[in-house]
Protein backbone atom coordinates (compact mmCIF):
# COMPACT_ATOMS: atom_id res chain seq x y z
CA UNK A 1 0.00 0.00 0.00
CA UNK A 2 1.12 3.74 -0.72
CA UNK A 3 1.71 5.76 2.38
CA UNK A 4 -1.44 7.87 1.41
CA UNK A 5 -3.85 4.63 1.08
CA UNK A 6 -2.35 3.52 4.35
CA UNK A 7 -3.50 6.58 6.01
CA UNK A 8 -6.72 6.14 4.16
CA UNK A 9 -7.16 2.80 5.17
CA UNK A 10 -6.03 3.43 9.27
CA UNK A 11 -8.69 6.09 9.27
CA UNK A 12 -11.30 3.65 8.00
CA UNK A 13 -10.49 1.36 10.84
CA UNK A 14 -10.22 3.71 13.69
CA UNK A 15 -13.68 5.34 12.16
CA UNK A 16 -15.28 2.14 12.01
CA UNK A 17 -14.17 0.51 15.22
CA UNK A 18 -15.71 3.52 17.08
CA UNK A 19 -18.87 2.93 14.98
CA UNK A 20 -19.18 -1.16 15.74
CA UNK A 21 -17.98 0.05 19.29
CA UNK A 22 -21.55 2.35 19.25
CA UNK A 23 -23.45 -0.43 18.24
CA UNK A 24 -22.27 -3.16 20.30
CA UNK A 25 -22.70 -0.67 23.40
CA UNK A 26 -26.46 -0.01 22.19
CA UNK A 27 -27.21 -3.38 21.87
CA UNK A 28 -25.86 -4.27 25.47
CA UNK A 29 -28.10 -1.28 26.72
CA UNK A 30 -31.29 -2.70 24.97
CA UNK A 31 -30.45 -5.67 27.00
CA UNK A 32 -29.68 -4.04 30.13
CA UNK A 33 -26.25 -5.59 30.03
CA UNK A 34 -22.18 -3.51 30.56
CA UNK A 35 -20.85 -2.81 26.99
CA UNK A 36 -17.71 -3.78 28.78
CA UNK A 37 -18.39 -7.59 28.98
CA UNK A 38 -18.27 -7.87 25.09
CA UNK A 39 -14.94 -8.51 23.55
CA UNK A 40 -14.35 -7.24 19.67
CA UNK A 41 -12.80 -9.81 17.71
CA UNK A 42 -11.23 -8.42 14.55
CA UNK A 43 -11.26 -11.58 12.10
CA UNK A 44 -8.37 -10.75 10.14
CA UNK A 45 -7.90 -14.17 7.74
CA UNK A 46 -9.03 -11.77 5.15
CA UNK A 47 -6.06 -9.42 5.22
CA UNK A 48 -2.10 -9.58 6.12
CA UNK A 49 0.21 -8.78 8.88
CA UNK A 50 0.50 -5.07 7.38
CA UNK A 51 -3.11 -4.40 8.11
CA UNK A 52 -3.10 -6.43 11.37
CA UNK A 53 -0.81 -3.85 12.58
CA UNK A 54 -3.13 -0.74 11.42
CA UNK A 55 -6.00 -2.06 13.11
CA UNK A 56 -4.01 -2.60 16.29
CA UNK A 57 -3.12 1.31 15.41
CA UNK A 58 -6.74 1.75 15.13
CA UNK A 59 -7.76 0.55 18.62
CA UNK A 60 -8.02 -3.38 17.77
CA UNK A 61 -6.01 -5.50 20.57
CA UNK A 62 -8.04 -9.23 19.66
CA UNK A 63 -7.38 -10.84 16.06
CA UNK A 64 -9.02 -14.18 15.31
CA UNK A 65 -7.67 -16.80 12.59
CA UNK A 66 -9.23 -19.84 11.00
CA UNK A 67 -6.65 -21.42 9.89
CA UNK A 68 -3.38 -22.71 11.76
CA UNK A 69 -0.76 -21.81 9.56
CA UNK A 70 -1.84 -18.15 9.19
CA UNK A 71 -2.35 -17.50 13.25
CA UNK A 72 1.56 -18.71 12.98
CA UNK A 73 2.19 -16.69 10.04
CA UNK A 74 1.08 -13.25 11.16
CA UNK A 75 2.18 -13.76 15.10
CA UNK A 76 5.33 -14.40 13.98
CA UNK A 77 5.60 -11.26 11.92
CA UNK A 78 3.87 -9.08 14.47
CA UNK A 79 4.91 -10.43 17.82
CA UNK A 80 8.51 -9.29 17.44
CA UNK A 81 7.55 -5.55 17.15
CA UNK A 82 7.59 -4.49 20.98
CA UNK A 83 4.90 -1.98 20.14
CA UNK A 84 2.49 -4.76 19.56
CA UNK A 85 2.57 -6.61 22.74
CA UNK A 86 -0.29 -8.17 24.75
CA UNK A 87 -1.37 -8.91 21.00
CA UNK A 88 -3.85 -11.50 20.87
CA UNK A 89 -5.08 -13.78 18.14
CA UNK A 90 -7.91 -16.75 18.75
CA UNK A 91 -7.93 -19.56 16.12
CA UNK A 92 -11.63 -19.54 15.24
CA UNK A 93 -11.63 -22.39 12.39
CA UNK A 94 -11.84 -26.20 12.53
CA UNK A 95 -8.61 -27.56 13.53
CA UNK A 96 -7.01 -30.79 12.50
CA UNK A 97 -5.55 -33.11 15.02
CA UNK A 98 -2.29 -32.75 12.98
CA UNK A 99 -2.25 -29.02 13.52
CA UNK A 100 -2.90 -28.73 17.02
CA UNK A 101 0.78 -28.20 17.70
CA UNK A 102 1.27 -25.14 15.60
CA UNK A 103 -1.90 -23.44 17.50
CA UNK A 104 -1.18 -24.76 21.10
CA UNK A 105 0.86 -21.68 22.71
CA UNK A 106 -0.11 -19.45 19.71
CA UNK A 107 -3.58 -19.07 19.95
CA UNK A 108 -4.92 -17.10 23.26
CA UNK A 109 -8.47 -19.10 22.71
CA UNK A 110 -9.44 -22.14 20.84
CA UNK A 111 -13.03 -21.40 19.89
CA UNK A 112 -13.63 -24.06 17.58
CA UNK A 113 -13.45 -27.62 19.62
CA UNK A 114 -15.75 -29.50 17.91
CA UNK A 115 -15.60 -33.06 19.06
CA UNK A 116 -14.89 -34.57 21.71
CA UNK A 117 -12.33 -36.89 20.10
CA UNK A 118 -10.46 -33.09 19.26
CA UNK A 119 -10.71 -32.12 23.29
CA UNK A 120 -9.09 -34.98 24.04
CA UNK A 121 -5.66 -34.95 21.59
CA UNK A 122 -5.39 -31.27 22.53
CA UNK A 123 -5.78 -31.80 26.01
CA UNK A 124 -2.87 -34.53 25.46
CA UNK A 125 -0.10 -32.09 23.65
CA UNK A 126 -1.10 -29.47 26.05
CA UNK A 127 -0.77 -31.91 28.78
CA UNK A 128 2.58 -32.94 27.24
CA UNK A 129 3.94 -29.45 26.85
CA UNK A 130 2.94 -28.60 30.60
CA UNK A 131 0.39 -26.22 29.72
CA UNK A 132 -3.26 -26.22 29.97
CA UNK A 133 -5.25 -24.60 26.65
CA UNK A 134 -7.92 -22.52 27.18
CA UNK A 135 -11.10 -23.60 24.75
CA UNK A 136 -14.73 -23.32 23.77
CA UNK A 137 -16.93 -26.12 22.47
CA UNK A 138 -17.90 -25.29 19.00
CA UNK A 139 -21.93 -26.14 18.98
CA UNK A 140 -24.23 -26.39 15.98
CA UNK A 141 -27.22 -24.79 17.75
CA UNK A 142 -29.27 -24.62 14.41
CA UNK A 143 -28.67 -28.23 13.53
CA UNK A 144 -27.83 -27.05 9.33
CA UNK A 145 -25.76 -30.48 7.89
CA UNK A 146 -23.16 -27.23 6.89
CA UNK A 147 -21.87 -26.17 10.13
CA UNK A 148 -19.55 -28.41 12.52
CA UNK A 149 -19.36 -28.88 16.07
CA UNK A 150 -21.35 -30.87 19.15
CA UNK A 151 -25.10 -31.11 18.51
CA UNK A 152 -26.73 -29.39 21.41
CA UNK A 153 -26.79 -33.08 23.01
CA UNK A 154 -23.46 -34.48 21.80
CA UNK A 155 -22.52 -30.95 24.18
CA UNK A 156 -24.87 -32.37 27.34
CA UNK A 157 -23.62 -35.84 27.11
CA UNK A 158 -19.80 -34.77 26.49
CA UNK A 159 -19.53 -31.86 28.79
CA UNK A 160 -18.53 -33.18 32.00
CA UNK A 161 -15.67 -35.42 31.01
CA UNK A 162 -14.00 -32.86 28.75
CA UNK A 163 -14.30 -30.32 31.42
CA UNK A 164 -12.30 -32.77 33.48
CA UNK A 165 -9.53 -33.29 30.98
CA UNK A 166 -6.33 -32.33 32.61
CA UNK A 167 -4.83 -29.96 29.74
CA UNK A 168 -7.92 -27.89 29.01
CA UNK A 169 -9.82 -24.74 31.08
CA UNK A 170 -13.09 -24.62 29.26
CA UNK A 171 -14.39 -21.07 29.29
CA UNK A 172 -17.27 -21.10 27.05
CA UNK A 173 -19.29 -22.07 24.25
CA UNK A 174 -19.03 -20.71 20.50
CA UNK A 175 -21.36 -21.05 17.63
CA UNK A 176 -22.55 -19.96 14.34
CA UNK A 177 -26.43 -18.82 13.38
CA UNK A 178 -27.24 -19.60 9.59
CA UNK A 179 -26.61 -16.44 7.17
CA UNK A 180 -29.45 -14.07 6.38
CA UNK A 181 -32.25 -14.48 8.58
CA UNK A 182 -32.49 -12.37 12.36
CA UNK A 183 -34.77 -14.47 13.47
CA UNK A 184 -33.20 -17.88 13.09
CA UNK A 185 -29.97 -16.00 14.33
CA UNK A 186 -31.35 -15.02 17.42
CA UNK A 187 -32.89 -18.45 17.94
CA UNK A 188 -29.22 -19.86 17.55
CA UNK A 189 -28.00 -16.84 20.06
CA UNK A 190 -31.08 -17.69 22.61
CA UNK A 191 -30.39 -21.13 21.97
CA UNK A 192 -26.64 -20.91 23.04
CA UNK A 193 -26.94 -18.99 26.04
CA UNK A 194 -29.25 -21.53 27.66
CA UNK A 195 -27.32 -24.59 26.55
CA UNK A 196 -24.59 -22.41 28.02
CA UNK A 197 -26.48 -22.41 31.70
CA UNK A 198 -27.25 -26.14 31.28
CA UNK A 199 -23.70 -27.02 31.04
CA UNK A 200 -22.70 -24.81 33.64
CA UNK A 201 -24.53 -26.75 36.05
CA UNK A 202 -23.66 -30.37 34.42
CA UNK A 203 -19.78 -28.89 34.68
CA UNK A 204 -19.58 -26.16 37.65
CA UNK A 205 -17.47 -24.40 35.35
CA UNK A 206 -18.04 -20.88 34.69
CA UNK A 207 -18.85 -20.80 31.15
CA UNK A 208 -18.51 -17.01 31.03
CA UNK A 209 -17.43 -16.82 27.55
CA UNK A 210 -20.25 -16.66 24.60
CA UNK A 211 -18.32 -16.66 21.19
CA UNK A 212 -21.56 -15.54 19.31
CA UNK A 213 -22.29 -13.11 16.50
CA UNK A 214 -20.69 -12.42 13.22
CA UNK A 215 -20.64 -8.67 10.57
CA UNK A 216 -24.06 -9.45 9.80
CA UNK A 217 -25.83 -10.43 12.91
CA UNK A 218 -23.71 -9.25 15.97
CA UNK A 219 -26.28 -6.94 17.45
CA UNK A 220 -28.90 -9.37 17.76
CA UNK A 221 -25.88 -11.67 19.53
CA UNK A 222 -25.46 -9.02 21.97
CA UNK A 223 -28.80 -8.81 22.84
CA UNK A 224 -29.02 -12.36 23.28
CA UNK A 225 -26.07 -12.20 25.78
CA UNK A 226 -22.66 -12.48 23.56
CA UNK A 227 -19.36 -11.55 25.40
CA UNK A 228 -17.04 -12.32 22.03
CA UNK A 229 -18.37 -10.63 18.68
CA UNK A 230 -16.33 -12.11 15.76
CA UNK A 231 -16.17 -9.60 13.25
CA UNK A 232 -14.26 -9.74 9.79
CA UNK A 233 -15.73 -7.92 6.81
CA UNK A 234 -17.03 -5.50 8.91
CA UNK A 235 -14.26 -4.50 10.61
CA UNK A 236 -11.30 -4.76 7.05
CA UNK A 237 -13.94 -3.97 3.95
CA UNK A 238 -14.55 -0.67 3.27
CA UNK A 239 -16.79 -1.77 1.28
CA UNK A 240 -19.01 -3.57 3.63
CA UNK A 241 -22.18 -1.39 4.53
CA UNK A 242 -22.60 -1.37 8.32
CA UNK A 243 -26.43 -1.80 8.95
C1 LIG B 1 -14.83 -15.49 8.90
C2 LIG B 1 -15.37 -15.81 10.23
C3 LIG B 1 -15.99 -14.82 11.01
C4 LIG B 1 -16.19 -13.39 10.55
O1 LIG B 1 -17.21 -13.35 9.60
P1 LIG B 1 -17.72 -11.94 8.99
O2 LIG B 1 -19.04 -12.27 8.43
O3 LIG B 1 -16.70 -11.54 7.99
O4 LIG B 1 -17.80 -10.99 10.13
C5 LIG B 1 -16.44 -15.18 12.27
N1 LIG B 1 -16.31 -16.44 12.73
C6 LIG B 1 -15.74 -17.42 12.00
C7 LIG B 1 -15.62 -18.78 12.57
C8 LIG B 1 -15.26 -17.13 10.73
O5 LIG B 1 -14.68 -18.11 10.00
Amino acid sequence: MGEERIDDYEAFLARRRGQLLERIAQAARVAGRNPDEVTLLAVSKTVGPEEVALAWSAGYRAFGENRPQELTRKLTALASNPELRGMRFDMIGNLQKNKINQVLGNAHLIHSVSSEHLAQAISKRAEARGIVAPILLEVNVSGEASKSGFSPDEARVAAEGIAALPGLQVQGVMAMAPAHDADEARRTFSGLRELRDELRQRTGLALDVLSCGMSDDFQIAVEEGSTLVRLGRTVFDPAYVLA
